[in-house]
């Protein structure tokens, strides 16, 4: 393995050439705690600050590749916030424009990152996927009637997994040759289910964990084959209630379901210890590597997700009104009060 100081950056011709190729970070308290080594793949360092600028590349080139997107012509997509942003940086290295549905409930700091991007924002009602008005469904018939336009469809559009299966995945045992287990969370499963088709090919020894947000229905369909679920969560970009065409096939070896407080727990600690100010689905994804060491046992080496940074999320995860009327872990380092003698 090249150390630190012997690594040489690669040089890329433009923004879509510089998407993947993330460190890994080894991250301390997880693996004293579990004997394991945990390392975070960081995906918030892509350029344009997600895992999911991997996706929109395979997306839009997908489109290309297949003739649905024309020079000049316009993608529509339904995404809580990172595809958009992924896509729309794409786009505007591509000579593209983008139209993107996010639900409103989704932080003012990803529709702001949006809108500076030059996406058209189109900001809907949060409606279950069985409602004609969700925000899926919505950007798929939008897409229909905009002149020169076309949907990029990462649920169900498997371009999305092949990015993970071509690019995640082999990064990662490049990276690390003894990894022994790999897990992360789902929102398209794109991540999930593309790195795990590529373990289960070229290196089937590599255990698949699932960590799943309360209220997402897919831990309990991988433990016992029921699409349900209960409680719910403040997390974005994950927790899906079906099996997305990227799902199909996709079976883990653990499954999870880490609760908000753990999650902001993992990302309290990782800010406060370790110097990694992560959004939340990362917090998720760090408490499940850390369970499923625990259950394989000391002298494993396991790879996460870490997929974003808190700066997407600070209305939320540092905002101490929002956080104890949801129940959860206030950021009591912020704000201290000071002596009265000062
Ligand atoms: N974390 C965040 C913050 C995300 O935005 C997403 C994608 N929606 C994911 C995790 C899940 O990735 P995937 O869609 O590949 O399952």
């Amino acid at each position: 393995m090249l150390s630190a100081k012997e690594f040489v950056p690669a040089v890329y011709n433009g923004f879509v050439d510089a998407i993947g190729n993330t460190p890994l970070i080894r991250l301390k308290a997880a693996s004293e705690r579990t004997g394991c080594d945990i390392y975070g793949k960081a995906e918030f360092l892509n350029p344009g600050g997600s895992v999911k600028d991997r996706a929109a590349k395979y997306l839009i080139e997908g489109l290309e590749r297949d003739g649905k997107i024309q020079p000049s012509g316009t993608v529509v997509e339904g995404t809580a916030g990172n595809t958009g942003i992924g896509l729309t940086y794409v786009a505007n290295a591509k000579g593209y424009r983008s139209v993107i549905v996010i639900p409103r409930t989704q932080t003012q700091e990803k529709k702001d990152t949006l809108r500076q991007a030059g996406a058209t924002l189109i900001e809907v009602d949060a409606k279950p996927y069985s409602h004609p008005n969700n925000y899926i469904k919505l950007s798929g018939r939008l897409a229909e009637c905009i002149p020169n336009a076309c949907w990029a469809n990462q649920f169900d559009n498997v371009d999305n997994r092949r990015a993970h299966y071509e690019t995640t995945a082999p990064e990662i045992i490049k990276q690390l040759p003894n990894v022994s287990a790999f897990s992360c969370a789902i929102g398209t499963g794109g991540t999930l289910a593309g790195c795990a088709m590529y373990f289960r090919e070229h290196h089937p020894n590599v255990k698949i964990g699932h960590t799943d947000p309360c209220g997402a229905k897919l831990h309990r369909w991988y433990k016992d084959g029921e699409l349900k679920a209960e409680g719910n969560s403040i997390t974005e970009g994950i927790g899906q209630g079906r099996v997305t065409a990227n799902l199909e096939g996709f079976t883990p070896d653990y499954t999870y379901e880490i609760d908000d407080e753990a999650a902001l727990q993992a990302c309290f600690e990782l800010l406060q210890h370790e110097g990694l100010a992560l959004g939340m689905s990362s917090g998720i994804n760090v408490a499940g590597a850390e369970r499923m060491a625990k259950e394989m046992g000391p002298g494993h080496t396991l790879v996460t997700i870490l997929c974003d940074s808190s700066s997407r999320y600070q209305g939320k995860m540092f905002n101490r009104e929002f956080l104890k009327s949801n129940g959860l872990p206030e950021p009591t380092w912020i704000d201290p009060e000071l002596p009265a003698e000062i």
